[in-house]
């Protein structure tokens, strides 16, 4: 019988897992492996888009490319871990529940965004964070053009100034006035615990977010917090209300709930810790990879964010690893030095840094030329051709 790798999830981090287990195989002539992946779609969600308009165009289809390099897709959503006997059970796209055993298994169902327990905050608040989400929030922007003129209706909280915070609030007074109307008076404030303007992200990068947030008119709130949200605005902790038809959530990402069945050391996001060749500390036969993996990038203390840049890495060394495991050659180990940043910041364009302390290296029109590029071409699967999608799996191809 064959042995197995299944794959948990089929975002960045899972499909390069599976593209660069398919390349080692082929690379050894071996077909006495299985590569299945298991997601809910057979798709790649473009997550760093979500802030974008329409939404639904947001991910690449994956059945093809799957098919292109013998990995096989399994619809369904993984519920029931059991690390001891080498089985995930599923509820399949039909609602049946299945089980599936493994010979190694890869855990990379990704990330979400968490919601405290703040009042109304679940019943009124709009997110980013998945497509279904987003797709909500747009819809609601677009009715909001039904609605009397008024403050509320005209206004947008971002709750969170971090990343995807200020991507998010940046973009909306373009999308706001595409749908109110070019004269509309709108007005986009983010709430932010930070001392300091962009304070998340450090002082490097800071001016190009204060000069942008000049630039559209975006309001920052910052040493605030929101205590509350009903269906017609927030208030915050210190007792200011904003009357607001839009409040879009943005604070505080935790890895998927799945990992929590996996024994082993977890970090405050739920990410299991994993070894240099991504195999989670502790565990024989599980890797961990994407936003699912607290990983060492160096020698010098970094450890990967969220992002799609260490997801996609993070995937090529997983699978890669996974396979090498089962076929009892060298793995390679994770090394990812170089860590870039590309903030989108709107209209004013965006901010590229380099380096853990974020220094500038491009701005506005040409930091946005290089996201657009990012965004568009870099971030999505390759072609579903065998030869060209193995070789882009290669886990020591150069990161830019
Ligand atoms: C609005 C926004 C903007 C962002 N901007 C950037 C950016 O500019 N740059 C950047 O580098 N990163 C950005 N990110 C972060 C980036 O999108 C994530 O870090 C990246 O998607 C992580 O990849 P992943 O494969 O680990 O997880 P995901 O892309 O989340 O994929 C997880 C996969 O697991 C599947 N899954 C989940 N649960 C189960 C289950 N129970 N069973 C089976 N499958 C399951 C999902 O369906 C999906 O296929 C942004 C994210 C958001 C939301």
């Amino acid at each position: 019988m064959k042995q197995h790798i299944l794959i948990v999830g089929a975002g960045f981090g899972g499909v390069w897992s599976a593209l660069s287990a398919a390349r080692l195989l082929d690379q050894h002539g071996r077909s006495d492996v299985a590569i299945s992946v298991l997601a809910p779609q057979a798709e790649l969600r473009i997550r760093p888009r979500f802030y974008e308009p329409d939404v639904h165009q947001m991910k690449a289809p994956l059945g093809d490319l799957f098919k292109a390099v013998g990995v096989t897709f399994i619809q369904g959503a993984a519920e029931q871990i059991d690390v001891a006997g080498k089985r995930v059970s599923y509820t399949d796209a039909q609602g049946q529940r299945s089980d599936i055993s493994y010979d190694r298994l890869v855990m990379a169902a990704g990330s979400g965004v968490w919601r405290p327990n703040i009042d109304g905050l679940n019943e009124h608040a709009f997110d980013v964070d998945q497509i279904e989400s987003a797709a909500r929030l747009e819809q609601h922007l677009k009715s909001l053009a039904e609605l009397p003129e008024s403050a509320a209706r005209n206004t947008v909280v971002v709750a969170g100034g971090g990343f995807t915070g200020i991507e998010t609030a940046t973009e909306m007074p373009g999308r706001l006035r595409a749908i109110l109307g070019a004269d509309a008076k709108v007005r986009v404030i983010i709430v932010d615990r930070g001392a300091k303007i962009g304070a998340a992200l450090g002082e490097g990068i800071s001016p190009a977010i204060i000069e942008a947030s000049e630039a559209l008119g975006v309001e920052w709130r910052v040493n605030a917090s929101v205590a509350g949200v009903d269906a017609d605005g927030v208030t915050l902790a210190d007792g200011e209300r904003i009357e607001a038809k839009t409040v879009i959530w943005t604070v505080g990402v935790r890895a998927s709930a799945l990992t929590a069945q996996v024994p082993g050391e977890r970090d405050g996001q739920g990410r299991l810790h994993v070894d240099r060749h991504l195999k989670v500390k502790g565990q024989e036969h599980v890797y961990a990879t994407g936003d699912v993996a607290y990983a060492a990038t160096d020698e010098l203390g970094n450890f990967a964010v969220m992002s799609c840049q260490h997801a996609i890495v993070l995937g090529r060394h997983s699978g890669n690893n996974v396979a090498a495991d089962l076929l009892g050659v060298e793995p390679t180990p994770y090394r990812q030095p170089k860590y870039v940043t590309c903030l989108d910041l709107g209209a004013w364009g965006a901010v590229y840094t380099e380096g853990w302390d974020r220094q500038v290296k491009l701005l506005r029109k040409e930091a946005k030329d290089l996201k657009t590029q990012i965004n568009t071409t870099w971030i999505y699967p390759p072609a579903a051709d065998r030869a060209t999608a193995l070789a882009a799996a290669d886990p020591l191809i150069p990161i830019a």
